[in-house]
């Protein structure tokens, strides 16, 4: 049988749409299986279903390998970004040699992104870095409350400022991501959280990545799920966080929410799902907030939904418990 967990295996490798310079180009996606997330043995977060992508002993030499896999594949685009299910600047992950040799390896192309924790991006760390790199920092959310008890994500907001602010003194790009939704909120809460903290970030960052919180298996949050004490965001929340925010902070505003669509990610009545979905991808690229212009009559569900929780005082799953709808989109 065919082992599918291989440590000298890719995750997955894919090509999509993203942006250099303004510009929209063709990007390489690079998943390595790597020793996993330093922060995973601590409990991890409560939304990160990393942990089932990661393994425990990925050699230099497989790493290596996975390299060559990717590079096998590398069709001279202008944009790679490598995920690890963790951070690539902890050697754990990712030992400074096989780094070295990652970074040299994509040299040539205009940018390259990868994804840290911020203990780990420090004066050191940070000065051997090609000015092509893009690090994306996940904050998910300024508020150091929702951090430490419904995010548990070992850091605080400072920590990640600290960090973005001095990938920038060194000429090096910042993506930042946003979790809208985090547990135990409410979707007004939750678009609340989502534009302070966009605010809060715009002043180290290049580009803001909201990502709607999609329920992975074997987290937290999916017991939450499961009991009917989450749902995941509507799609108009985002629209809604987005028309707050545009033209109003400096940084990009982006989203490419997995799972949209879906019960486990964000989602409207399913009628409308895909074209605010896609329209929401037009706005990521071109900035323009007339693209999410589209209309549907769940718009007003929506806002009774958000009265109810106000009312009740609670963010647990209202659609779920009145229409029993969990198994028709999962
Ligand atoms: S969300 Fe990031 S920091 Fe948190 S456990 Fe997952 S990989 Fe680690
Ligand atoms: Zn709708």
């Amino acid at each position: 049988m065919k082992d599918k967990r291989s440590p000298s295996q890719l995750e997955a490798l894919w090509k999509e749409d993203d942006m250099v310079d303004g510009e929209k180009v063709r990007a390489m996606v690079v998943i390595m299986r790597t020793n996993g997330c330093c922060w995973v043995k601590h409990g991890g977060c409560t939304m990160c279903g990393y942990r089932e992508a990661s393994l425990r002993e990925v050699s230099e030499d497989d790493l290596g390998k996975q390299l060559e896999q990717a590079l096998s594949k590398y069709k001279d685009e202008p944009f790679v970004k490598i995920y690890t299910s963790g951070s690539f600047l902890d050697d754990n992950e990712i030992p400074p040699a096989v780094r070295e040799r990652i970074l040299d390896a994509f040299s040539g192309c205009k940018r390259i992104l990868f994804e840290s924790r911020p203990e780990f991006i420090t004066t050191e760390s940070v000065a051997g870095l090609p000015k092509n790199v893009t690090v994306a920092l996940g904050l998910e959310s300024s508020n150091p409350d929702v951090l430490e008890t419904s995010v548990h994500k070992g850091f605080t907001p400072d920590d990640i400022r600290r960090a973005g602010l001095l990938l920038k003194e060194n000429g090096l790009g910042v993506r930042t991501y946003l979790l809208l939704k985090p547990p135990f909120m409410t979707e007004a809460m939750a678009i609340r959280d989502a534009v302070q903290s966009a605010r809060f970030a715009d002043e180290f960052s290049d580009e803001i990545s909201i990502n709607p919180l999609n329920v992975q298996r074997a987290t937290y949050v999916e017991r939450l799920w499961k009991r009917g004490e989450f749902r995941s965001p509507w799609i108009w929340s985002l629209v809604d966080v987005f028309r707050q925010l545009s033209g109003t902070v400096d940084s990009r505003l982006m989203s490419s929410p997995s799972g949209g669509g879906a019960m486990r990610g964000v989602h409207n009545c399913g009628k409308c799902d895909r074209d605010l979905l896609d329209a929401i991808e037009r706005f990521s690229f071109n900035q323009d907030p007339r693209e999410l212009d589209v209309s549907c009559g769940c718009i007003s569900k929506w806002h009774a939904y958000m009265e109810s929780e106000n009312l009740l005082g609670s963010p647990a799953d209202l659609d779920r418990d009145f229409e029993n709808e969990l198994t028709l989109r999962e």
